[in-house]
């Protein structure tokens, strides 16, 4: 845009207002370029807002559904809901309250935001009971496909520069990082649980970060997916020093049966029947961890005795998992810099589509529709 073309009040207002990708919510495939206000610091009460400018962000499958219109919510006072939950950006300013930013360092943001169950009086807001949740670039909440954004210091977490160029992969390895820690968590209830062998189902950005953070734990890790090998997921699987297992030629029980049973299970494929192989491919004392979001309305039959009765004898445990909360962004960024320590250069592998600009908002949602081989699919926003 040149500036000599515009008049005075033209070139303020342009000072102002930010362009955003934004969807219509209801409205199937409605992604456009938005304009909206620039955030300021006194958006946050206490002196406690931080300014962030925009650098990088990646699409998921949430994205492409949000857009299907099939779920999604626009902020109130608004027709249109920015997209965007796995953000990295660098501070521009703070608050007078904030201590623990500086203006110059690189974050990435918490995506949900506290509601008013217990569990979000307790920073936990990832484990909220509430019917309606808040998230920013989901629900109710715009995200960070922008170029600015204002959020309380709180929701905040500091990355090191020398993660910039894969900080962005920060949002995705928390969903797993989450899911991890619950499962050792609850499997406290054995007193003593060494586990051993672990099985990841889907080789995805989730499957394959799920991969490499059993694998930093030390696990013997078997990664069942659909394609056959060798591919860039295969590759990336096995460079950690895990088992790929392809399901065309080798089915999840009989693969069970040669590198099982597994002590822990993380579930990623994004299709629910493979449920119910996890459940049965679980050793005794076993925890399956659930992380795909179905929304579908998919029914098959199932060994329900069988499955059952394993259980019980076994004492195995399934558990869900959502989203992610401080915390787990911290303990991510502790394990992306082991990872980058163990494995240099593995996670920058990850990163295999970007689009330059908010302006090519239409190749980024042709990516995410379309593009073979992708693992992240992501907006350079700004230079890092
Ligand atoms: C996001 C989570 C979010 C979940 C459900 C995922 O794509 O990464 O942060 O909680 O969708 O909306
Ligand atoms: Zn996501």
């Amino acid at each position: 845009m040149k500036f000599e073309t515009l008049s005075a009040t033209e070139v303020v207002a342009d000072a102002m207002t930010m362009k955003a990708i934004a969807v219509r919510p209801g409205t199937p495939g409605s992604v456009h370029l938005a304009e909206l206000a620039k955030p300021s610091l006194e958006d946050v009460p206490n002196g406690r807002g931080v300014l962030v400018k925009v650098l990088r962000v990646g699409v998921d499958g949430t994205d492409k559904e949000i857009n299907a219109a099939e779920y999604g919510a626009a902020p109130v006072g608004y027709d249109f809901l920015v997209l965007g939950h796995e953000s990295f950006g660098r501070v521009e300013a703070i608050g007078n309250n904030v201590t623990e930013l500086r203006p110059g360092d690189y974050v990435v943001a918490t995506v949900r935001r506290p509601g008013t169950s217990i569990y979000d009086q307790i920073g936990t807001n990832d484990m909220t009971t509430d019917d309606t949740y808040y998230e920013r670039g989901i629900n109710l909440r715009h995200g960070y496909l922008t170029e600015y954004y204002v959020d309380d210091a709180e929701f905040l977490v500091k990355v090191p520069v020398g993660l910039k160029e894969v900080g962005v992969l920060l949002e995705p390895t928390t969903v797993v990082e989450k899911g991890i820690t619950q499962a050792y968590e609850i499997q406290r209830r054995l007193r003593v649980w060494k586990p051993r062998r672990a099985a990841v189902m889907g080789a995805g950005t989730i499957g394959l970060l799920s991969t490499l953070l059993l694998r930093l734990r030390g696990l013997d890790v078997t990664t069942f997916a659909l394609a056959t090998r060798p591919y860039l997921n295969s590759d990336l699987i096995e460079a950690v020093g895990a088992r790929y297992v392809s399901t065309q030629e080798t089915s999840i029980p009989d693969g069970a049966a040669k590198y099982g049973p597994f002590d822990i299970v993380f579930e990623a494929t994004g299709y629910s029947p493979v449920v119910f192989d996890s459940m049965r491919a679980l050793a005794k004392n076993g925890v399956l961890v659930l992380s795909s979001v179905t929304g579908g309305d998919r029914r098959i039959e199932v060994p329900a005795d069988k499955i059952n009765l394993e259980f019980v004898l076994g004492n195995k445990i399934m558990v869900g998992t959502v989203n992610a909360n401080r915390e787990y962004f911290e303990s991510g960024v502790r394990d992306l810099s082991q990872a980058e320590l163990e494995f240099p250069g593995w996670l920058k592998r990850l990163l295999t589509h970007p689009v330059k600009g908010l302006d090519n908002y239409g190749e980024l949602f042709e990516k995410l529709l379309n593009a073979k081989g992708a693992i992240k699919i992501f907006c350079d926003v700004a230079e890092l």
